[in-house]
């Protein structure tokens, strides 16, 4: 065969590969959106897992008509104009992917209203191929809505599990999401019935009680009772967050949650910090819980590792290992003294 370019269609397909595993990546780059685009509550409603209907609805700050076409296309993006935005990126997203993605690989609408428009504008994606954007009745913010999942990539519609896994998955991202946004009101519905809801509070995102109250709602009242507040701030790097007392340890890592600059991400080196930090304190084979924020210079972490964005890569790691290590190990070295303080009382 000769080279030709691909089809447009087609490349968003490929895209897609990456960006779109199942459901559930669907739902956390919706969700993401509307984070980046201010809201301050977002419904979901989902059908069979998901992979029927995924609908996101937010208030948040909508998209011009003239730009909806351009929201559905690859590598557009209102979020960076420059590799210098890129390397301060503060927004969740910055890939212009994920709508062409996920347009091409479901039967999609996006329905938006900007705040100062008198009426919102739908545009409609069948499998990739775009229709005219066409008003709607519809509230300020933006609703997208995902119908039959891979419908027409039936290879990855056969690997979608039961509706009860896909749902698992679901929930598992909602509940990442929660726990660094207590200040958003998340409401989920599955199949037509109220299925989970996070309430939403007031503007002030640092005030502790604010997420007390979330770590609560979302992992119980077992790791909130057991919770250590950790805060920490030396070198430009900032650690925040709940560690769990090693009495409440766990059978697996199912409560390890870790943010960088308000993102949820999976980081080895950091693992293995707080793993060393609970090394004397833990049985073996325990697994430590806990919610942690750090927060460094966007110019010394590069976001931009994976398509999915679950990674990122520091530019100095061992500081930041170091930094967690010893941030952890103070914190649990304190709490075993005042242990062992009034034992003796
Ligand atoms: P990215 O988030 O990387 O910019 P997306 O494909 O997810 O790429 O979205 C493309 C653009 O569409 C965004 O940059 C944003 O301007 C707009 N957009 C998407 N979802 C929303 C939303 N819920 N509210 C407002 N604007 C949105
Ligand atoms: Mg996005």
């Amino acid at each position: 065969m000769p080279i030709r370019p691909l089809p447009d269609i087609l490349v968003n397909q490929i895209a897609a590969g990456e960006v779109v595993e199942r459901p559930a990546s669907v739902v956390k780059e919706l969700v993401e959106n509307a984070i980046d685009a201010g809201a301050r509550r977002v419904d979901i409603d989902l059908e069979e897992g998901g992979a029927r209907l995924i609908r996101i609805r937010d208030d948040g700050g909508g998209i011009p008509a003239d730009e909806l076409a351009l929201a559905v296309s690859r590598h557009a993006t209102s979020k960076i104009a420059s590799l210098d935005d890129l390397e301060g990126v503060a927004t969740l997203g910055f890939r212009g992917e994920a709508l062409p993605s996920i347009a091409s690989v479901s039967r999609f609408t996006l329905v938006s209203r900007p705040g100062d428009a008198q009426h919102a504008m739908a545009l409609e994606v069948d499998g990739g191929r775009v229709a005219e954007p066409a008003p709607r009745p519809h509230p300020p913010g933006t609703t997208v809505e995902v119908r039959d999942l891979f419908f027409n990539v039936p290879a990855r519609r056969k690997f979608l599990k039961a509706e009860r896994t896909e749902l698992g998955h679901i929930e598992e991202w909602l509940r990442q999401l929660a726990l660094a946004r207590p200040d958003i009101e998340l409401r989920v519905s599955h199949n037509g019935k109220p299925s989970r809801r996070w309430k939403g509070e007031v503007d002030i995102l640092e005030q502790s009680g604010l997420f007390d109250a979330r770590l609560q709602e979302t992992l119980g009242e077992g790791f909130a009772s057991q919770a250590l507040r950790v805060e920490h701030e030396a070198a430009g790097l900032r650690l925040h967050g709940w560690i769990a007392k090693p009495n409440y340890s766990r059978a697996s890592a199912d409560q390890q949650y870790l943010y960088v600059n308000g993102r949820a991400v999976r980081d080895r080196s950091v693992a293995h910090a707080v793993k060393q930090a609970y090394a004397d304190v833990l049985f073996h084979g325990r697994q430590p819980a806990y919610v942690l924020f750090l927060s460094v210079d966007p110019r010394r972490v590069d976001v931009n590792v994976h398509p999915a964005k679950h990674e990122v890569r520091f530019r100095d790691g061992r500081l930041i290992h170091d930094f967690v290590y010893r941030t952890l190990h103070q914190a649990l070295a304190e709490t075993r003294a005042g242990i062992e303080a009034s034992s003796m009382t």
